[in-house]
């Protein structure tokens, strides 16, 4: 059955398999490359976000010489920044320790920044023809399927492991993974999957007993939490003042206006003033609400508030930040935001509105 099964999904994959940049390319970078623009993120959303990487960065090389403004500005948009940093600090390894070629061997590949379980499987396999199994979401599905497996996926990494280790092709293990996660994309999908057209049904325990409805078992979920944050579109002339987070943890490099989550019993005025006295040691006079725009990240969301403020004094130094520059509104656009922040730019002042409010009133 093993042996029929991997053939079966294999001959499936080879006929059906949808059209991608990266499939059927040779270049280990290029693999690599794909399989960290894929976690977490849809094939449609990729392809554009791929192609324009490598026209700016053609080889490993150039990112590795590339500095972390340029990555985080190509990536803008994708999410997940801690992929990007990752793949810049380990295409930097690779270059320095591996004489710029990804490593062959699982374990020193591995050991490479932001390399985890999938993706180490995922390149190993498909460039190197190492027999990892490669287990996405979709992967997670399909065998929770074909076993009934009685508990959610989160909850059965172990049986998904076992069940995929003793069917992956040893001969062509990139292609079987691949194979795998396809079933999932396009046959074996979350609502109403096409068992009818499925090359495994035979081998399928819920398609056999009449029970794909009845898996996976689903996650235990907790609820989102909502998070109200405050910010300052701070303005000296014609220019306003804008943060780059510190490089660790969420977001980190990415550019942002300054302010921060609005405590218990706080305005929302009260909150940006507070942050932009606490982050940037400086006063300003809080004016008028520009818009409140609305983001939902993995685990919480939160409402951002943006206010127009006036700067009245104080040097701002980057507190909690790693640099602070003056821009025009027009030049926001050179410098990588997070989504939440574009999600703004439309309901933007074009100039400076107290400068036009003091000349109204003259
Ligand atoms: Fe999924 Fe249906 Fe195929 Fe089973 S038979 S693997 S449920 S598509």
């Amino acid at each position: 059955m093993k042996t029929e099964f991997s053939k079966k999904i294999l001959s499936w994959f080879r006929v059906n398999q949808r059209s991608m940049p990266w499939r059927n390319v040779s270049d280990p970078y290029r693999i690599w490359l794909s399989e960290v623009m894929l976690q977490q993120t849809q094939v449609n959303t990729v392809v554009s976000y791929y192609k324009r990487w490598l026209e700016e960065f053609p080889t490993l090389e150039s990112v590795a010489k590339a500095d972390l403004d340029q990555i985080l500005k190509v990536w803008e948009g994708l999410g997940y920044y801690s992929r990007a940093r990752n793949f810049h600090a380990a295409c930097q390894e690779v270059l320095i320790h591996h004489e710029g070629r990804v490593p062959s061997d699982p374990e020193v590949f591995y050991q490479l920044k932001g390399v985890g379980p999938y993706t180490c499987a995922a390149v190993q396999s498909i460039v190197f023809n190492h027999p990892l199994a490669a287990i996405d979401g979709n992967v997670k599905r399909v065998v929770s399927r074909l076993r009934c497996i009685p508990v959610p996926p989160s909850k059965a990494i172990k049986d998904i492991e076992i069940f995929l280790d003793s069917h992956i092709s040893k001969p062509s293990p990139g292609d079987f993974n691949q194979a795998m996660m396809e079933l999932g994309a396009t046959v074996c999908a979350i609502r109403n999957p096409k068992c009818t057209q499925c090359p495994v049904s035979k081998y399928c325990e819920a398609f056999q007993s009449d029970s794909v409805q009845e898996y996976p078992k689903p996650e235990s979920r907790k609820s989102r939490p909502k998070i109200e944050v405050a910010a300052g579109l701070i303005w000296k002339g014609n220019k306003v003042l804008i943060a780059k987070r510190l490089n660790r943890g969420m977001l980190g490099g990415m550019w942002e206006f300054p302010g921060g989550k609005v405590e218990l019993g706080e305005t929302l005025k009260t909150c940006v003033r507070r942050e932009i006295k606490e982050e940037l040691d400086i006063d300003v006079t809080v004016g008028n609400l520009e818009c409140t725009v609305s983001h939902a990240y993995t685990h919480f969301s939160v409402d951002v508030s943006c206010f127009s403020c006036q700067y009245k004094s104080g040097t701002p130094k980057p507190l909690a930040s790693q640099d602070l520059k003056w821009v025009r509104i027009r030049d926001l656009k050179l410098y990588a935001f997070p989504k939440s922040n574009h999600k703004m730019f439309p309901h933007l002042p074009k100039k400076n509105p107290f400068v036009m409010t003091s000349q109204k009133v003259r």
